[in-house]
């Protein structure tokens, strides 16, 4: 079996190259260099150039080296017929419900408003927050969704969660379908998006949709900086609508340094990390992804490019 690898981040190339070897120690995986024509029956990349996969007709599959298929699906370099599969959770799920519960945690103890009464040298309790006002909202439940709202009830919060199609998860009230978004956002003191970035998602959160959340709610964006429309937080922060965001992905990365939001106290801000892929976790999954397609077993993760995701 012989496997094309490339990735954009040349840095991490060998070290991806030995975990894959390490995956699939049978197989020869050759990365890849321009004008490479030998056939090939699976391709592992990475924001591939676009001669590189018209080159090889004959592959299987294609696997993305990320949970998220947005970047590589606007570059618009893997042909229509060929199978492209992503990652899913490897490593990610634990991580995001990790960042996501203390975001949450950080809302609901206000410790976002001890930290800048501390700065001011400021002792004073605040009321706690009541939980049956606390519910959270999570725009999104698959792999990554899912895990989060599993972690939150633990601590006993109330959790819904809006998805494309309707879903029956233990614990979680559900909402399906944009005739039901508006009912959602009713119910989510903190919404967290965990949504892929599709032509459908983008821009979800905008003026208009974080206006039908609670007074003094929170936003937690761990998806896509392109699901956010940035120039409506200010305006909703200003008027109290919201009362803070974390944010870790922005329309631009790495955020431009003039950007008005690295001066907002009311936003914090993470440099994209709240789950990284787990190289050695990933290069397992597309292992075991791979032998099983070669058993002509059906493998999760296949994106769906009508639905973009
Ligand atoms: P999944 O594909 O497993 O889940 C996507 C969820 O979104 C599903 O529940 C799906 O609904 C729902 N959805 C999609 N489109 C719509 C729509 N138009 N309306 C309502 N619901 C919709 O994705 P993952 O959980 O694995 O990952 C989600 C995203 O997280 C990735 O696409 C990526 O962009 C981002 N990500 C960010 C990282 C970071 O470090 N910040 C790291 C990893 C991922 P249904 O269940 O009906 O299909």
């Amino acid at each position: 079996m012989h496997i094309l690898f490339q990735t954009a981040d040349t840095a991490s190339q060998d070290a991806w190259l030995r975990d894959l070897r390490s995956a699939l120690p049978h197989a020869e995986i050759r990365l890849w260099q321009a004008g490479d024509t030998a056939p090939a029956d699976y391709a592992i990349v990475w924001k591939p150039p676009f001669e590189m996969l018209q080159a090889h007709p004959e592959l299987k599959a294609v696997f993305n080296l990320g949970a998220g298929v947005d970047a590589i699906l606007q570059l618009k370099v893997v042909p229509e017929q060929l199978p492209l599969i992503r990652i899913d959770d490897g490593g990610m799920a634990e991580q995001m419900a990790e960042f996501a519960t203390h975001a949450v945690l950080r809302y609901y103890r206000r410790l976002d408003q001890y930290e800048l009464l501390a700065r001011r040298g400021v002792w004073k309790p605040l009321e706690p927050f009541d939980k049956a006002d606390f519910g959270v909202g999570v725009l999104g439940l698959g792999v990554l969704g899912q895990r989060i709202s599993e972690s939150l009830q633990h601590f006993g919060f109330n959790v819904s969660g809006w998805s494309r199609s309707p879903k029956a998860l233990p614990g979680v009230t559900g909402y399906a379908g944009a005739g039901q978004l508006n009912d959602f956002l009713r119910s989510a003191r903190v919404l967290i998006c965990m949504l892929p970035l599709t032509p459908d998602t983008a821009g979800v959160l905008n003026r208009d949709t974080l206006s039908q959340l609670p007074r003094g709610a929170y936003l937690i964006n761990l998806a896509r900086g392109g699901h956010l429309v940035e120039a409506d937080l200010p305006p909703l922060l200003e008027s109290g609508q919201i009362a803070g965001a974390t944010l870790d992905v922005f329309h631009d990365e790495p955020l431009p340094t003039s950007h008005p939001f690295w001066q907002d106290p009311r936003i914090a801000i993470t440099p994209h990390i709240s789950a990284l892929t787990i190289r050695s976790e990933a290069a397992r999954q597309i292992g075991e992804k791979i032998l099983a397609l070669q058993r002509g077993e059906p493998v999760l993760g296949l994106v769906d490019r009508s639905r973009g995701y």
